[in-house]
């Protein structure tokens, strides 16, 4: 029994229209789910992807609009790694970002650093590792340089050196040494890494909630099993639509989720629309007048688009 490398990674936003227009018009992701925090109806739950959605290129976020900006300390995702196709990939994009109005720094191999509107930590590596790319299209972004897929992230601990055996021994990781971990799935696989940190963090805007590892449907309740059997407190599975889900919290803090591989994002709308209408769970649908009027209005930049070159052709 293998974790399928990265599902998604959940973070926070404190606004919606900055969230769509960064992540998909900006970095040319597709917005592939428009739904709302299945615990808090209240609140958006957008999905960026590739075009298709697929489990390893997901970024998800919750707008609790107007949130304050968090920071990132103990036991929190500091650093998300993108990948990009090639070397001549970062020079494209370090362009496209100072375009865009956002500064990039390199780091190491010819990575580039940078942060979005609520300062989460983003880095694009050159995806040279073997993982299948996950590329969306937009018109503004050439195939060559679109974003591949999440790569690695990051994450700050105390004894950030020192191996955690609950990734090892319980969930199939390799420990790499220095802190850093690889999870090798059949298909995919994802870097995973603690760095000292002393500092306790704070949850708010541009700070990540919770990481998500993929699992083939059958094995799902067998790594729940697995979980509990180490000592860990794990939820129940929740239903969340578009795959189900446990929870817990690592040794060092960090939320994790194990999510299956199916139905996946194309289980309520066509491949062709998706995230385009705005989706509810059935527990929540009675909600939806009242949601609709509540919620800013969302427009799916691939919908603009098309109605954009409806327009042209019958003028
Ligand atoms: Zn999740």
């Amino acid at each position: 029994m293998k974790l399928e490398g990265l599902h998604h990674i959940t973070m926070i936003t404190g606004d919606a229209h900055k969230n769509v227009a960064f992540y998909a018009d900006l970095l040319g992701l597709r917005l592939v789910k428009k739904t709302v925090n299945f615990d808090q109806p209240e609140a958006y739950h957008l999905y960026f992807g590739d075009e298709s959605g697929a489990p390893g290129s997901i970024l998800t976020w919750f707008e609790f609009a107007g949130a304050a900006r968090g920071r990132a300390g103990l036991g929190m995702v500091h650093t998300l790694q993108l990948g990009v196709p090639s070397a001549a990939s970062i020079d494209f994009w370090e362009q496209r970002l100072r375009d865009g109005g956002y500064s990039s720094t390199r780091g190491e191999r010819g990575s580039l650093r940078f942060a979005d509107y609520d300062g989460l930590g983003l880095e694009l590596v050159v995806a040279d590792d073997g993982n299948p790319p996950l590329q969306a299209t937009h018109p503004d972004v050439p195939a060559e340089h679109a974003i591949t897929g999440l790569e690695g992230a990051r994450a700050y601990s105390t004894f950030a050196k020192v191996e955690e055996s609950l990734l090892t021994d319980v969930l199939g990781f390799s420990y790499l040494g220095d802190g850093e971990y690889r999870l090798d799935g059949e298909q995919r696989h994802f870097h995973w890494a603690f760095d000292q940190a002393q500092q306790v963090g704070e949850q708010g805007a541009g700070t990540v909630h919770h990481i998500a590892w993929a699992s083939q449907d059958d094995d799902h309740l067998e790594w729940q099993a697995r979980v509990r059997e180490a000592g860990g407190f794990v939820t129940d599975v929740r239903d969340r639509d578009y795959f189900n889900a446990i929870y817990f919290r690592e040794p060092r803090g960090i939320l994790f989720e194990i999510a299956t591989l199916s139905p996946g994002f194309a289980v309520d709308e066509d491949l062709q629309t998706l995230g385009e209408a705005l989706r509810l769970p059935k527990q929540h649908e009675h909600l939806r007048d009242h949601l609709e009027q509540s919620l800013v209005p969302i427009v799916n930049p691939r919908a603009e688009r098309r109605e954009q070159v409806a327009g042209e052709v019958s003028a």
